[in-house]
């Protein structure tokens, strides 16, 4: 099928809700993708923080190709020897005890507000309040896109579910006056994705942690975006010197292959019975197969060094180009492999001028340039994006 047939099926029968670029892509080989046309992209997005391994790994195509071949799904009422190993690596490296898995990252998210509403009604009746943050990103169901503080999410699906209520990220004043003996969990990205690379102030989080033991509230960080050593570290929160109570993860665990997690203590876990919570798909042997795929990878292939290094050159390199261009890029910051750039104006342009000469970036808030690549890229790859970078600003100026 030609380019124009599939983008013509697609606005003929899919639900008309995304703006996609047009380009039909076809195949990936390491960080680049082709299109249907031949035409090679360097993908620094890797599907939104997914691809950590790139595209066409070939330790996690295997064990995906294997693990089809003998067993893709069976059901949570049996064990599998893939999902016994996955939860066990999970919670080794995390400091939680237990582990549960879904599919996507707000099934993760949704699962760990259950459980927390559960473990706060045991203390108390009305301990069922969740504290967010303005401009956090937390997923499309009823109550995650509640929790996502972003009215452009939550406006056409009232009523929203009870017991929310946001406050400014990074804004521990203001934390400390919503943070009440009513509030059963305060859920918080370690550092924004969606709502624009937000890195809080140094000490923000250990804050909140000593804020939430002093009230009985568990602290959930979702770390979908930031998880499974995007930061440097495996979790963002090893870099904080503090463990939240419940974790959730999704995008890169399984590198493409659809799945979600949260982790949560032993004494919180507890208070799940048989039947409290469930997934038909969640957790069968092709995607947990497919998650201890990229767990091994990122042993083996050193990747918490890469991202922490290549990161580092990455926000070095667009400081470059932001005192270069003073008037476009007004700030760069992230951890590891999450970087934004602020712009003065606009973003979508420039991605779209990037596209154009093969380099995929997104732009997400807006005016927020966003570089989520594969962890396994090389510092050759930065040049590659840099330089692009560099001729779309060069020729266009802003957008
Ligand atoms: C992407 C994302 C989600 C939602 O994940 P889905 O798999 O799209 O449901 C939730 N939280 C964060 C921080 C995310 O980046």
């Amino acid at each position: 099928m030609n380019k124009n047939a599939v983008m013509a099926l697609d606005a003929q029968y899919y639900l008309p809700v995304f703006a996609r670029y047009p380009i039909v892509l076809e195949r990936g080989e390491g960080p680049y993708v082709y299109d249907n046309e031949g035409k090679k992209y360097l993908d620094f997005l890797a599907g939104i923080a997914v691809n950590l391994l790139g595209h066409g790994h070939p330790g996690l195509v295997k064990a995906v190709a294997e693990q089809a071949g003998k067993l893709i799904h069976c059901s949570n009422l049996y064990y599998t020897e893939v999902q016994a190993t996955l939860v066990q690596k999970l919670a080794q490296r995390s400091g939680l005890e237990r582990v549960f898995i879904a599919n996507s990252g707000a099934e993760a998210n949704e699962g760990a507000m259950k459980l927390a509403r559960k473990y706060g009604k045991l203390q108390s009746e009305s301990k069922v309040e969740i504290i967010t943050a303005q401009h956090s990103f937390h997923g499309r169901t009823l109550a995650t896109l509640t929790a996502t503080a972003q009215e452009k999410y939550q406006k056409g699906y009232e009523p929203l579910p009870q017991g929310f209520s946001h406050v400014p990220f990074g804004d521990l004043a203001a934390m400390e006056a919503a943070v009440s003996a009513k509030t059963c969990a305060v859920l918080l990205e370690p550092i924004q994705g969606e709502g624009g690379v937000h890195v809080p102030p140094a000490g923000y989080l250990k804050a909140v942690r000593e804020l939430c033991d002093k009230h009985g509230a568990l602290l959930i960080f979702d770390e979908i975006q930031t998880g499974v050593g995007r930061t440097g570290t495996f979790f963002a929160y090893e870099q904080e010197g503090i463990t939240p109570d419940i974790v959730t993860l999704a995008k890169g665990l399984a590198g493409g292959v659809p799945i979600g997690a949260f982790l949560a203590k032993e004494e919180v876990a507890q208070v799940f019975h048989a039947g409290d919570h469930g997934s038909t798909f969640g957790g069968n042997p092709l995607a947990c197969a497919a998650a201890l795929a990229v767990l091994e990878a990122m042993e083996q292939e050193n990747l918490l060094d890469n991202a922490n290094n290549l990161g580092q050159l990455l926000q070095d390199k667009l400081r470059q180009l932001a005192q270069k261009y003073p008037g476009i890029i007004t700030t760069v910051r992230g951890r590891g492999l999450i970087v934004g750039a602020e712009l003065a104006g606009q973003g979508r342009g420039i991605v779209e001028a990037c596209l154009e000469k093969g380099i995929i970036i997104n732009c997400t808030a807006g005016n927020v340039l966003r570089f989520v690549p594969p962890l396994n890229i090389t510092a050759a790859h930065i040049e590659e994006v840099i330089a692009v970078l560099d001729s779309v600003l060069k020729e266009h100026g802003a957008f």
